[in-house]
């Protein structure tokens, strides 16, 4: 039998990270397969809800001879982390376990990981290399990414718009521009982001309930921009009692005019 390629694990590794998605933030998406001797995939997880275990446990755990894993590589789309956070560090695991080969997908930027994992497996004599299917991991996690390197949220800019460039009526009425399958998938994205914000003529005259109703998933928090506090209470979004996570913050006070 050929023997696989390793990037056949990665890409098993990052599908399985993927099924985390909404679930695990502010965390990463991880996943993570242990590759027994033969090649042959001795056990997998993945990190499915924030606080509870990451994929490295999740996987380990399913190993069912764990006798094996003195023989096997471990395949995980993120840095094992070393640090003592909600969970023990995963590192100390791999090395308690006795695993002797850690192929990592992209190294954790998060500086309370920031290489510490890789350098105490390494420490420990586990074999250790990253960058497999780097830039696929690096998309998957592409939220978490952009927030621990740019230091602001990932943004998704949605509009429905028609042909001849209008957002909606004369009057500012509603009008059906996308279909079923596009409210589908917006409601899709609700559910993938941890946000979703407007502005205040949307929330004037669309009034919108901003839930994930056609998608099963999390609700995202929901924020309305209204920096002159203009939208009477009623009319801000009407549903604001219906779901718990909105929140109205009061503008900041005015900051003093520059005279130079
Ligand atoms: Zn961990």
């Amino acid at each position: 039998m050929p023997v696989p390629d390793d990037s056949l694990f990665m890409r098993r590794a990052l599908d399985l990270a993927a099924l985390g998605l909404g679930y695990t933030r502010p965390n990463p998406m991880v996943g993570c397969v242990v590759v027994g001797p033969d090649n042959t995939i001795l056990g997998e997880g993945f990190h499915q809800q924030y606080g509870g275990p990451h994929a490295e446990v999740n996987a380990l755990a399913s190993v069912g001879d764990q006798a094996l894993l003195r023989q096997s590589r471990v395949f995980v789309t993120l840095e094992p982390c070393a640090h003592h956070g909600k969970t023990p560090p995963c590192a100390d695991l791999l090395i308690a376990k006795g695993v002797p080969e850690v192929i990592v997908c992209n190294d954790d930027p998060n500086p309370l990981v920031a290489g510490r994992g890789l350098d105490k497996l390494r420490a420990a004599g586990v074999r250790v290399s990253t960058g497999l299917l780097a830039e696929a991991g690096r998309q998957l996690n592409r939220r978490f990414f952009t927030f621990q390197e740019k230091k602001r949220p990932y943004l998704v800019l949605k509009w429905a718009e028609s042909a001849d460039g209008f957002l909606a009526g004369p009057h500012f009425q509603q009008v059906q521009i996308s279909g079923p399958q596009a409210q589908l998938l917006t409601h899709k994205w609700r559910t993938d982001e941890a946000a979703i914000l407007v502005g205040t003529r949307t929330a004037l005259h669309d009034n919108p309930h901003l839930s994930a109703r056609d998608w099963p998933g999390p609700q995202p928090t929901r924020i309305v921009l209204d920096k002159n506090l203009a939208l009477p209470p009623p009319t801000m979004c009407s549903t604001a009692l219906s779901l718990p996570s909105s929140t109205r913050i009061a503008p900041a006070p005015a900051r003093p005019t520059s005279t130079t």
